[in-house]
């Protein structure tokens, strides 16, 4: 099978599973895990802060870094498809009992504008104040939009100058450095906290880290806790994180190519309704015309699945198809020509 629904589905390989065989391992809860020091330690340098937290999952990575920003009845600002509010399972108000302001992007972006608008402070009784801005880069609904870096300095000149924390859901952050050719740091620098996923294009099979400050990654270990994230022997799946981040990053390029390919190649088929120019890393929304193409999406994920293509429909005529490091080009190019012969048969 090909499958492109999710970049999360990328396995380990035979070299990081070695590197995770070998590990060294002790009790992380009491901080002696070297491996998980060492990933913590090298997730802290590459994303430009002074330490970070490895934990479970890219959700309990934002929540864990909400929770710490936050106080209950507090405000936040959000783009409307932003993870966190969407595919969270309502964490932002059962853990950290946010209160959250959704705004609409385009393609996931906000403008400092639109930000700057909607901020409240608590000189008002009535208000919920506005304590965050929280950005995503990539963007994943969006379409793995990455955020233009006049945006993300605008918003956080906005935020600074109101008293706002800034925090970045960077679980594809480094399929937006590899597109932009920018380093981490430049980016996470705007940012007080961020995190990164390392089970998705990069190819770990379990975990993300969140960077800050040492008081804010302090602060961050006790809800780790607290929401059941402080794992035992987990350098086993460290290690996994630290190959990653030492050998996965600049071939995302690979998948951002062949993410452009599928888009060009598809894009010509009849009611297919697909803008290349805005795939601007590995994943890919489309839509069908309702009215041209033949199939609706769950019949065209049907029988591209009958033919060795596995797809995410994303409502009646929407699908995402996502690239990751366990996809070749030479799959890129038959799953294609799948698509388009499906499109094509009459
Ligand atoms: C996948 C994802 C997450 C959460 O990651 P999980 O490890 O699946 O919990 C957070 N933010 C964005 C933008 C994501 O795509």
């Amino acid at each position: 099978m090909i499958d492109l629904r999710s970049d999360t589905v990328s396995k380990p390989s035979p070299e990081m599973r070695r590197a995770m065989a070998e590990a060294e391992v002790g009790d992380d809860v009491f901080g002696e895990d070297p491996s998980v020091n060492r990933l913590q330690e090298l997730a802290a340098q590459v994303l430009g802060k002074e330490a970070a937290l490895y934990v479970p999952s890219g959700t309990m990575a934002n929540q864990i870094s909400i929770k710490v920003h936050t106080q209950p009845g507090d405000e936040i600002i959000m783009e409307r498809t932003s993870h966190p509010f969407n595919s969270e399972s309502g964490g932002l108000a059962a853990l950290s009992g946010v209160q959250v302001n959704l705004l609409d992007g385009q393609r996931g972006l906000l403008s400092a504008e639109q930000v700057a608008r909607v901020i409240r402070h608590d000189n008002d009784v009535h208000n919920a104040p506005t304590r965050l801005v929280s950005l995503e880069n990539t963007h994943n609904r969006g379409g793995g939009t990455v955020y233009p870096m006049d945006r993300i300095k605008e918003i956080h000149d906005v935020a600074r100058a109101e008293g706002l924390a800034m925090h970045l859901d960077g679980a594809r952050l480094m399929n937006a450095t590899v597109a932009s050719g920018l380093q981490a740091i430049e980016i996470t620098r705007y940012f007080d906290s961020c995190t990164l996923c390392l089970s998705k294009g990069l190819g770990a099979p379990v975990g993300s880290v969140i960077a800050a400050s040492e008081d804010f990654i302090r602060r961050a270990q006790r809800y780790r806790k607290m929401f059941g994230g402080g794992m035992r022997q987990a350098g086993i799946l460290a290690a996994g994180g630290i190959y990653a981040l030492e050998n996965n990053v600049e071939r995302l390029a690979d998948d951002h190519l062949n993410a452009k390919l599928l888009a060009e190649r598809i894009s010509g088929a009849p009611g297919m309704r697909i803008e290349p120019s805005n795939v601007e890393t590995n994943i890919i929304y489309l839509q069908l015309d309702p009215d041209e193409a033949r199939v609706d999406a769950p019949g065209l994920a049907a029988a591209m699945w009958q033919r060795g293509v596995m797809a995410l429909v994303m409502g009646r005529y929407g699908m995402r198809l996502v690239i990751h490091l366990d996809v070749s080009r030479d799959e890129v190019e038959r799953a294609a020509e799948i698509m388009c012969s499906i499109l094509e048969a009459r």
